[in-house]
């Protein structure tokens, strides 16, 4: 059985890694969106209120579970018994950054090998940053967060 595992910050999910997700979820037998703690980020939601989140929105697909990781990732994911770690890339900056990580990840453990989906051009700009910029300023966010998390979104965002 093919796993991939899909680490992320995910705060909150976007239609970008929900393409990703629904993507990743045709290649392999089970994708584990895995909430990783990314130290160079504040987040905004706590872990459980993004595991909750992405839970809805992946209702619908068999094949997708969501997890709370912790310590390396590779380490989590082969826990998960994951061969394939998923990442997307949306710009040249993306790239630069994946790169170290996915041959940092190598050198870790080089049975776990990084996958990137490019993202969909009309969410290769968008960011959970730039979604909740869009929220907190009152605008429109139904193109960019997934309608079954929209309603909590904009709430916790303009208390
Ligand atoms: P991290 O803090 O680990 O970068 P993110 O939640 O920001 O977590 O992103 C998780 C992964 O999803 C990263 O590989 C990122 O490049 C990718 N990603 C984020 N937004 C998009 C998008 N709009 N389209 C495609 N991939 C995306």
């Amino acid at each position: 059985m093919s796993i991939a595992c899909y680490p992320g910050s995910f705060d909150p999910i976007t239609n970008g890694h929900l393409d990703i997700i629904r993507r990743a979820s045709k290649m392999f037998d089970e994708v584990y969106v895995t909430i990783m703690v990314n130290p160079k980020k504040k987040v905004t939601f706590s872990q459980e209120e993004r595991k909750e989140m992405i839970e809805k929105c992946v209702a619908n697909l068999k094949n997708v579970k969501v997890v709370i990781g912790q310590g390396l990732t590779v380490d989590f994911a082969k826990q998960l018994g994951a061969v394939s770690l998923i990442r997307g890339i949306r710009a040249v900056a993306d790239y630069e950054y994946e790169l170290q990580q996915a041959t940092a990840n190598m050198m870790l453990n080089d049975e776990i090998e990084s996958i990137f989906f490019v993202a969909r051009p009309e969410y290769s700009f968008l960011s959970s940053s730039v979604a909740k910029e869009i929220a907190v300023n009152g605008g429109d966010i139904s193109k960019f967060i997934p309608s079954e998390i929209s309603d909590f979104v904009l709430q916790e965002l303009r208390k």
